[in-house]
C-alpha cells in the first residue's frame, strides 16, 4: 500500500517496522465537550485506514489517548485549561466532565461505525509514565527547569520543524492567540513538560512530582502513552492536520530525545472539515454533533458516506445540501442492494478477484476512499450472480462500515411486509387493476420510508392523494380507502 507521509511530504510504500504487524497511534479527543463532526471526520478516516490494514492482512494494534488533563486553550502552553473551562461551564468536577464526554465520544463514534481502538488510555492514568519521561529528558540534558516548570529545550535538536518549513514569523502566529509570552522559555519554541506554576489558582487536578505539585504538559501524554503500549518503534501516528504543529512536532522532539533513535515512520494527517464560515471548532462553542444530525433526521451512515466520498488529504466543506446528496446516494445504494437476491447462484471466485482488485487499487493508493465507494457500485454492475455480489459487498463493508448488508435486509423485510399488509388492505368493490396500482405505490412508499428517503415517500403519498386514495398508517401497516 502507498501512503502519504506528512514528514517526508511524499507518497511512500508502507513497510512496517516488524513484518506483518502495524503499531498505530491516534491522538484522542479532548473531553471537555462533545466531539463535533469535524473531529469525527478525522476518526472516520483513521478508522478506514486501520480496517484496511487489517483487511490486507496486517495484525494491527491501535492505541488512543484521552486528553482529560493539561490541554490549554492555546497550543503554545498559554491560555485557559480546556477541561477546567468545561467543568466551570457545567458546574461539575473535571473528572465528571471527562467521564461524561468520553462516553459521549464513544457513543457518537459507534454510531458512525468507528471501531474502538485496542487500547484507550486516559492521560490521568499515566502520570507515573509522564514523570519518568520528563526525568529522563532532564537527565539527558534535553530539558531544564525555569520558574518552577520543566521545559523541553528545542535548541538541543538538529531539526525541530519536521513537518513544515516554518520560520520565526509563522511561529509568532502560533503564539499570538496565547495572550502572553512565557519569559521562562530559553527559546520561543520550547514547550512545557511539567507545570508546577499554574496560572490558575483553582487548577483542579494536580499530582506530586520531583519538581513539586503540578500537572503535565499536553504533548508528553501522547509520547508516553504510545511508548507504554507500542514500544520504541511506531509505524503510524494519526491526527487532524492542526495536530502537526506544535503537538506532533513536540511529540517527535521529546520521544526521539528520550529513546535516542528515530521513532515514528509514517505520519497520517487528515485535513479539516470546514463550514462556509471557516473551520469547525470545539473551542468556539458552535459546532455540529452526531446527535444534531440525528435530530434532523439524518442517518449517521450517510455522514460517513459523505466523508468517504472525498479524500482525507483535501479539506472538506460541510453543507446541508452536501449531506442531503450523500443521503440520497446512500438510500439508493441500499435500495439497489436490497433488490439483489443473496441466495442467487454459487460464489464466483473469478468475479470476486476482479472486484477485489478494483477495491484494493483504490485504497492501496493513499486510501482513496471515494474510488473505493465507486468500487461498491462496480459490484452492483458486475456480470455475476447475487450471492457473489452480496458477499463482496459484505467483505468490502468490513472496511467501509456503511451497514450495507443489514440496512438492505431491513429494506427487503419492510417491502415484503408492506406487500403482505397492503394486499389484505384493499377495500372491496374496487377495480382490480386500480387496486394493484395503489398497492404497488404503497409498497414503494413503505420501502422509501424504510430507507429513510422521506422526500420520495411524501411524493408517493401525494400521487396517491391525486388518485383519490386516502391512506391510513398504523402499527400493522397501511390501509386505504377511496375519498
Ligand atoms: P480535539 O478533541 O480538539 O483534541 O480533536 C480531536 C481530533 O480532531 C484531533 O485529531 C484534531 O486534529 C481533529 N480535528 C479538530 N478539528 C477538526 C476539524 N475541523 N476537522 C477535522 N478534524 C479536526
Ligand atoms: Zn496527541
Amino acid at each position: 500500500m502507498k501512503l502519504y507521509n506528512s514528514v517526508t511530504r511524499t507518497k511512500e510504500d508502507f513497510v512496517p517496522h516488524e513484518e506483518g504487524k502495524v503499531r498505530m497511534y491516534t491522538c484522542g479527543p479532548t473531553v471537555y465537550h462533545f466531539a463535533h463532526i469535524g473531529n469525527l471526520r478525522t476518526y472516520i478516516m483513521e478508522d478506514v485506514l486501520e480496517k484496511y490494514l487489517r483487511y490486507i492482512g496486517y495484525d494491527v494494534k491501535r492505541v488512543m489517548n484521552i486528553t482529560d488533563v493539561g490541554h490549554l486553550s492555546s497550543d503554545a502552553d498559554t491560555g485557559e485549561d480546556k477541561m477546567l473551562k468545561g467543568a466551570k461551564r457545567e458546574k461539575k468536577t473535571v473528572m465528571e466532565i471527562a467521564k461524561y464526554y468520553t462516553d459521549a465520544f464513544f457513543t457518537d463514534a459507534d454510531k458512525l461505525g468507528i471501531k474502538k481502538p485496542d487500547v484507550v488510555e486516559p492521560a490521568t492514568s499515566c502520570i507515573k509514565e509522564f514523570i519518568e519521561m520528563v526525568e529522563g529528558l532532564l537527565d539527558k540534558g534535553y530539558a531544564y527547569i525555569a520558574g518552577g516548570n520543566v521545559y523541553f529545550d528545542t535548541s538541543k535538536l538538529d531539526e525541530y520543524y519536521v513537518f513544515n518549513k516554518h520560520d520565526a514569523e509563522d511561529l509568532e502566529v502560533g503564539v499570538r492567540d496565547g495572550v502572553e509570552a512565557d519569559d521562562n522559555k530559553k527559546n520561543k519554541c520550547d514547550f512545557v513538560l511539567w507545570f508546577t506554576k499554574s496560572k490558575f489558582d483553582d487548577q483542579e487536578l494536580k499530582w506530586d512530582s520531583p519538581w513539586g505539585i503540578g500537572y503535565p504538559g499536553w504533548h508528553i501524554e501522547c509520547s508516553a502513552i504510545s511508548l507504554k503500549h507500542l514500544g520504541e518503534y511506531l509505524d503510524i501516528h494519526c491526527g487532524g492536520i492542526d495536530n502537526a504543529f506544535p503537538h506532533h512536532t513536540n511529540e517527535i522532539a521529546q520521544s526521539e530525545a528520550y529513546i535516542g533513535h528515530p521513532w515514528c515512520k509514517y505520519w497520517f494527517h487528515v485535513l479539516h472539515l470546514n463550514t462556509n464560515s471557516g473551520k469547525m471548532s470545539k473551542s468556539k462553542g458552535e459546532f455540529l454533533t452526531v446527535s444534531l444530525l440525528e435530530e434532523k433526521g439524518y442517518d449517521p451512515a450517510a455522514y460517513r458516506l459523505f466523508c468517504l466520498q472525498s479524500h482525507y488529504r483535501k479539506s472538506l466543506v460541510f453543507s446541508w445540501e452536501g449531506l442531503d446528496n450523500a443521503t440520497v446516494a446512500y438510500n439508493k445504494l441500499i435500495e439497489k442492494i436490497a433488490k439483489i437476491d443473496p441466495e442467487d447462484g454459487e460464489f464466483d471466485e473469478a468475479a470476486a478477484e476482479a472486484l477485489r482488485a478494483r477495491f484494493r487499487e483504490a485504497l492501496d493508493n493513499d486510501l482513496n476512499t471515494s474510488l473505493a465507494v465507486t468500487a461498491l457500485y462496480d459490484v452492483l454492475k458486475y456480470k455475476t450472480n447475487g450471492k457473489t455480489k452480496v458477499m463482496m459487498l459484505a467483505e468490502f463493508d468490513t472496511v467501509m462500515t456503511l451497514d450495507l448488508i443489514s440496512a438492505a435486509e431491513k429494506v427487503r423485510a419492510a417491502s415484503a411486509s408492506a406487500e403482505t399488509v397492503t394486499e389484505a388492505a384493499a377495500p372491496t368493490g374496487v377495480d382490480a387493476d386500480f387496486a394493484a396500482k395503489v398497492e404497488a405505490l404503497i409498497a414503494d412508499r413503505a420501502a422509501a420510508k424504510a430507507a429513510k428517503d422521506y422526500a420520495a415517500a411524501d411524493a408517493i403519498r401525494d400521487e396517491l392523494t391525486a388518485m383519490g386514495v386516502v391512506l391510513k398508517d398504523s402499527k400493522e401497516g397501511t390501509t386505504w380507502t377511496l375519498a
